[in-house]
């Protein structure tokens, strides 16, 4: 009886041992418990300056970048446990549907075609659509673009708008990502970009760009920026609500846009409430 009790004691303190160890190897890689190993993936764009910019060291800057990471602070991650993945305009709706990702910050407007396939927590910005330029370039309204060569983005609601309304009647040419439409503006083989002035500010104050662009000025629409969770996930969705009424109470949002934006000179609106689209 006495040698049996042992033995059971010996096995526990080695079942103990084993999971200890077990633990300890596979920290890193536990993705659901809350031992501190555990991650999150975040969409965001990896070509947008002063939004969701992928440096070349590495590092990852920007608005939607500061926001996600508050937002992922107040659910319990650190800004060493989150991954982030790149989804560009066309992917989003996908990315979240899939799991590839928790939770999308990427300049994505709140869209009710797009609230058919995910949720949006938000607002947490309000941009609006514009027009980049050539310096010396004569188009200064939307009607000036009628058979002009213009370039946007595939997924965006910057083309969708001006298939729809804005310049029906331009040729329009859409690349996977700003970069390349901005690229395209510089060699001249379009007239203009068009996106989110916000997104169209951080291009134009990039070094290597400099003195080259100009914006319209033209607020052709309201961008209502939200963070996309996978449809149905309310549990999730209300605490990024949460989390972004804080970030804005406590002085994070404003510090957050100072930096960012404060660079590129870019004027944005003030902090929307949350659940109130400016149509
Ligand atoms: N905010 C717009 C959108 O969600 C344009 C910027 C973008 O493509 O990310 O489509």
């Amino acid at each position: 009886m006495k040698l049996r009790k042992v033995t059971a004691a010996s096995a526990v303190v080695l079942a103990l041992a084993v999971t200890a160890t077990a633990c300890g190897s596979d920290d890193k890689k536990d993705d659901s418990g809350s031992s501190g190993g555990k991650t999150i993936k975040i969409g965001i764009k990896y070509d947008q300056p002063g939004l969701g910019l992928k440096e070349p060291s590495g590092s990852f800057s920007g608005f939607d970048v500061d926001v996600a990471t508050y937002v992922a602070k107040q659910l319990g991650y650190k800004p060493d446990q989150i991954q982030w993945v790149e989804t560009k305009s066309a992917d989003r709706e996908n990315a979240l549907s899939r799991g590839d990702v928790k939770l999308i910050a990427a300049t994505y407007s709140i869209t009710d075609e797009r609230k058919q396939k995910v949720d949006f927590a938000g607002p947490y910005l309000l941009a609006h659509q514009d027009l980049l330029l050539k310096k010396d370039s004569d188009i200064s309204k939307a009607t000036d673009l009628n058979g002009k060569k213009l370039c946007s983005v595939t997924g965006s609601t910057s083309a969708q708008n001006i298939h729809d309304t804005i310049a029906p009647k331009a040729n329009l040419k859409e690349y996977s990502g700003y970069s390349e439409c901005i690229a395209a503006l510089q060699s001249g083989a379009v007239d203009a970009v068009t996106t989110d002035d916000s997104i169209l500010a951080g291009f134009a104050a990039q070094d290597k760009y400099k003195g080259q662009f100009k914006l319209a000025g033209l607020k052709l629409s309201n961008e209502n920026y939200g963070i996309g969770v996978k449809k149905g996930d309310t549990a999730t969705l209300n605490k990024v609500n949460s989390a972004l009424e804080k970030m804005v109470s406590d002085g994070s949002w404003q510090k957050a846009v100072d930096k960012n934006f404060g660079p590129a000179k870019y004027k944005n609106e003030n902090a929307p409430k949350i659940g109130q689209l400016v149509k």
